[in-house]
């Protein structure tokens, strides 16, 4: 059987990885991108430059491929519900219909009897000050929210006089959590219920941006087999097709909540390159492809660090170790704040 073209939505570092595991896989891609300097052309057979609303470019992107995925969530969900008519989107468009808004993930999550930190719609300012249950707690935009971005942290009702909130935008008010630990699964799940979950994965976050993550968590036996049970529900019931990546958070009495849920290949499973036999990119284009699914295996312990900004200046040229591996993004700007490479070091486990 000829192996499908895929298209991927999206040209930044997760659209280049995919791009090369779908490579050696003898899998052609074409990638479709608003960015004309997109890093992930360097990987791709192709590469289609138009916004994401440009019918006519979205058009002859289509026509090219037989399958679509993506490398980001915020692709309007009309959109992508447009190109599902034409050409199969996997993961499919429900999916992002329900990750898109912060309300309908939590009340997703909860139907399922998975834990999240308690939350609440907030429309108005009066309706944080009839939330007081909920603070300290931490404001966060319903949609396009990510690192950090669009939250404001509220200690107490007095704090609502020194932040300047725009509340023609709805949110909703989260309880803060005090953090142990941050976690996350990468789960991929393929055609016929059949699932390869990779071991939890241990985080840790400056100024709400990923900075690190290590293979294996130091974690409970309870909470490494619950993350990946939550997982696997999560997967099940969103009836997905690709990789996905659920973030839990654990408080000091070692209980476990989902933060929330990536439908797509994740920063913190970069380390699956080094450390598995199969990476979180290429189980998602064996899933999305229906390619056959490999048992994924750990090889190493592994830790990876997030090359930030001008972190990255001082590893273009470092000499590295057997153990350690670089990855530029090659990304044209440098910006303050923009994820710029990674390094991975291996450890035998
Ligand atoms: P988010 O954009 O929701 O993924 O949040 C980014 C980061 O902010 C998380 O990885 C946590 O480090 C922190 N954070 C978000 N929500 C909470 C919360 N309810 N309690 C404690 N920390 C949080």
């Amino acid at each position: 059987m000829s192996k499908p073209v895929l298209g991927i939505i999206g040209g930044g570092q997760l659209g280049s990885m995919l791009a090369m595991a779908a490579k050696k896989l003898e899998v052609k891609t074409i990638i479709f991108c608003d960015d004309i300097n997109a890093p992930a052309q360097k990987y791709s057979n192709e590469f289609i430059c138009g916004k994401y609303d440009n019918k006519e470019k979205i058009n002859q992107f289509i026509k090219k491929v037989d399958i679509i995925t993506f490398e980001f969530e915020n692709i309007p969900y009309k959109t992508l519900n447009e190109i599902n008519k034409i050409k199969p989107v996997l993961p499919k468009p429900t999916v992002n219909k329900i990750i898109q808004h912060r309300l309908t993930e939590k009340d997703f999550l909860n139907k399922l009897n998975i834990k999240t930190t308690e939350y609440i719609l907030i429309k108005n300012k009066s309706a944080i000050s009839s939330s007081k249950n909920l603070l300290p707690g931490l404001l966060k935009t319903t949609t396009l929210g990510y690192d950090g971005k669009g939250q404001y942290k509220i200690e107490s009702i007095n704090d609502l006089k020194f932040l300047n909130i725009n509340f023609s935008k709805e949110y909703i008010l989260e309880k803060l959590v005090k953090l142990k630990k941050e976690i996350s699964i990468i789960i991929t799940r393929f055609a016929n219920n059949k699932y390869e979950v990779y071991e939890p994965i241990e985080n840790t976050h400056e100024e709400q941006i990923l900075k690190h993550s290590k293979i294996p968590a130091d974690i409970s036996e309870i909470n490494f087999n619950k993350s990946k049970e939550w997982a696997i529900k999560i997967a099940k019931n969103l009836d997905y097709i690709g990789t996905l990546c659920v973030e839990f958070f654990i408080d000091g009495n070692d209980n476990l909540y989902v933060n929330e849920i990536a439908p797509r290949v994740h920063n913190s499973g970069h380390l699956t390159i080094d450390a598995y036999n199969v990476s979180q990119f290429e189980n998602h284009i064996r899933a999305v492809c229906d390619l056959q699914k490999v048992k994924t295996k750990r090889l190493y312990a592994a830790k990876m660090k997030n090359l930030i900004g001008n972190d990255i200046f001082i590893y273009k040229n470092k000499k590295f170790k057997k153990n350690e591996f670089f990855y530029d993004y090659f990304k044209k700007e440098i910006k303050d704040k923009r994820k710029m490479g990674h390094l991975t070091t291996i450890f035998i486990k």
